[in-house]
């Protein structure tokens, strides 16, 4: 086949592992007969830099006219001022929010190599096969926000959560046809003892199961009990939906299980096939610019790329079988090696290429 995949490498370790992917992506290419071509745009701190804007319009131009998108991170300490009007986050949020991806997949796996390096106890860990379904475009991030100053010495701040039962119902949809496809149980987390949005989102999540998905399983469980639950049964759980900012949290803490932020991957859709693809964490700039970041997180995003925008279900396979292997023969950056022992960005990625054939 024939496919367009944007490139927007961003900034800190973005641009070192987004190398990776594309090397994965090529060799893909020449192994299955499938003819890949790039293209490549700013966002983030690197935009601002040279625009003066964290998603310049060519940037935009370029994403929508790819079949997908393979994302580094954004962001980095040269940025950091909360005050200032343009900031790199507003890149990736931009991006998501014009593409109408409101459906942030986080799928982890533990391996048994993976768990038996786990900092958690590995009989705990092992076998878990979960699947966040965050969404994406609505809630806290994109509400209304304002400070004001109540008073000569104090100021008010407020954030404003926001969902309408249409974005409910599309993301829950989502993610019960995912769970159709994988073991048929649904955990839809709110807050509904205390937040008015997690009242809707709890009713409308229970109409879509029942009207729509009855061969579902639903369970509704509370965001606290639910951080909870990720470290006392994370095996139990099969997809987990929720809204943007539980979500986040929750895939961060999730991310453990796994034992680093450095190996889980995300996708990002929407109505359509195209979709975002990029690893969960951030651009990490305490190890930028060393090349000894962990590729993997986003290397399991091009096997993503390539199921969920491409199709390609069997090389995906193939992509995170060679992921595993790497794994399993123990060739590992230094989030996940024994200290001292870490290998290079290159190293790792040279090893999943290997294994790919
Ligand atoms: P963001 O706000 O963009 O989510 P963050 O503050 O959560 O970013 P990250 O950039 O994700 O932070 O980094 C958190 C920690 O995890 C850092 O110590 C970083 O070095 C480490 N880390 C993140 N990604 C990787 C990776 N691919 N390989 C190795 N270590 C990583
Ligand atoms: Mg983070």
């Amino acid at each position: 086949m024939q496919a367009t995949i944007a490139l927007l490498p961003g900034d800190g370790i973005g641009p070192e592992v987004v190398a990776e992917g594309v090397e994965v992506l090529k060799a893909v290419g020449e192994r299955y007969g499938h003819s890949f071509s790039f293209s490549e745009g700013l966002i983030g701190g690197c935009a601002i830099d040279a625009h003066g804007t964290a998603l310049p319009e060519a940037t935009i131009d370029v994403c929508r006219a790819a079949d997908a998108v393979l994302l580094g991170a954004v962001g980095g300490p040269k940025w950091d001022d909360p005050k200032a009007k343009v900031r790199p986050e507003q890149g990736l949020l931009g991006i998501r929010k014009t593409l109408g991806l409101y459906a942030n997949l986080r799928p982890v796996t533990v391996t048994p190599a993976l768990a038996s390096r786990s900092p958690l106890r590995p009989d705990l860990v092992e076998g878990v096969d979960l699947l966040v379904v965050r969404e994406l475009t609505g809630g806290i991030y994109f509400g209304d926000k304002t400070c004001v100053y109540i008073r000569p010495d104090e100021e008010q701040a407020v954030d404003t959560c926001v969902y309408t039962t249409s974005e409910i119902e599309r993301v829950v949809r989502r993610a019960c046809e995912l769970a159709r496809t994988r073991r048929g149980k649904v955990t839809s987390v709110d807050k509904a003892n205390v937040l008015e949005t997690s009242r809707l989102w709890r009713r409308v999540a229970s109409r879509v199961v029942a009207e729509e998905f009855p061969e579902i399983q639903l369970e509704h469980i509370l965001v606290d009990a639910c951080a909870m639950h990720l470290l006392r049964r994370p095996a139990d759980f099969d997809v987990i939906v929720t809204e943007n900012m539980f979500g986040d949290i929750l895939t961060d803490e999730a991310s453990m299980l796994a034992g680093s932020l450095g190996l889980l991957p995300s996708a990002s859709l929407g109505a359509g096939k195209a979709g975002l693809y990029e690893p969960i964490h951030g651009s990490a700039p305490d190890i930028a610019g060393k090349g000894i970041a962990n590729p993997l997180a986003t290397i399991l995003s091009v096997a993503l790329l390539l199921r969920y925008s491409l199709g390609l279900k069997a090389e995906a396979e193939a992509v995170e079988k060679a992921v595993y292997a790497t794994i399993d023969a123990g060739i590992l950056t230094g989030d996940l090696a024994p200290a001292g022992q870490g290998r290079s960005t290159k190293e790792v990625g040279a090893a999943v290429l290997e294994r790919l054939g």
